[in-house]
């Protein structure tokens, strides 16, 4: 697997945390790799290191038009001289957008289904379909969420991060959400903020680690009320919020995820929902190239990618 650079815990200093006596660091995993970001490093790890073992050279997995897995993938594929094919949800837009536009230069082959097809793509009857099209692959999931997936994400927390009493993290498909779960120490909460409308989320999760077979030691809470309408909606005050931060920490945050979960780790704060001396863990899930196309798309500034 590619490189990452050190991941580092920083300490954010802001009035509000001083008032209420908490503690608030960022797990900075944005900055691991500028193309392979965040969580998704942690997910593709095990997986393309199992896809070269078994000598498979091609991987084939799935994704939305402005998925940063398939950012990743692409790029770590590449970096490994390994072919992929991202099959994506919708129909083909052109031009593509930044996403896919990189993608597609990092050598990924891109082939668009239809959002009905997408929805049966685990069904035997769809992958024998694209085993007849392109041969033998190795697949890995929507999101990348997988048993080898956990196992990477299961590394995030290192030794030094049992001082926190609360780790908070995104959650999308949860593959995070698992792996956090599975480092987690008896002392410590983990607070998973659903960038997804509904509360099917606390099902999803449940099966997701008794699948994985994976008990909590500590104590462990999903958020479902910071989706700003769904998964990449957003409202005004969502925009604004990642401004603010960005003008107050200099961190840039994402509209579809890391935003969600700093806000709703703000307003918790502020409601008084963590006791004094608590010492919290935020998780930087990456994840910045969407900010890209999220610009051209809407027409909204969001603060710059490399900050
Ligand atoms: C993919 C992603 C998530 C969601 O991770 P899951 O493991 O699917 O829950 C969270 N944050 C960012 C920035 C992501 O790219």
């Amino acid at each position: 697997m590619i490189k990452g650079n050190p991941v580092y815990n920083q300490i954010l200093k802001h009035s509000l945390f001083e008032e209420k006596g908490v503690k608030v660091s960022v797990k900075r995993l944005d900055k691991i790799h500028p193309q392979v970001s965040g969580n998704k490093f942690f997910k593709l790890k095990y997986n393309l290191e199992k896809a070269k073992t078994e000598g498979q050279n091609t991987i084939l997995t799935f994704g939305g038009a402005f998925s940063n897995h398939i950012a990743a993938v692409a790029f770590a594929t590449k970096a490994e001289g390994l072919n992929s094919i991202g099959i994506i949800r919708g129909e083909k837009i052109l031009p593509l957008n930044n996403t896919l536009k990189m993608a597609q230069s990092n050598g990924m082959k891109l082939f668009f289904i239809s959002r009905e097809s997408y929805r049966n793509k685990t069904e035997t009857s769809f992958l024998n379909e694209l085993k007849s099209k392109f041969g033998d692959f190795f697949m890995i999931p929507e999101g990348g969420t997988n048993e080898l997936a956990i196992s990477g994400t299961s590394e995030i927390l290192e030794k030094a991060d049992q001082e926190y009493s609360h780790i908070l993290a995104s959650i999308g498909t949860g593959g995070t959400f698992a792996g956090l779960v599975k480092s987690l120490l008896n002392h410590q909460t983990l607070i998973g903020i659903s960038a997804l409308k509904g509360n099917f989320i606390h099902q999803e999760i449940e099966d997701l680690l008794k699948t994985h077979q994976i008990f909590p030691q500590g104590n462990t809470q999903i958020m479902d009320s910071f989706h700003f309408g769904g998964y990449a909606k957003y409202k005004k005050e969502l925009i604004d919020f990642i401004w603010r931060f960005y003008e107050d920490f200099g961190i840039t945050l994402d509209p579809i995820y890391t935003g969600k979960l700093f806000f709703g780790v703000w307003e918790m704060i502020t409601n008084n929902q963590f006791k004094k001396d608590s010492s919290l863990l935020i998780i930087h899930s990456g994840g910045l190239q969407g900010n890209i196309g999220f610009t051209e798309m809407t027409g909204i500034k969001l603060p710059p990618l490399s900050a």
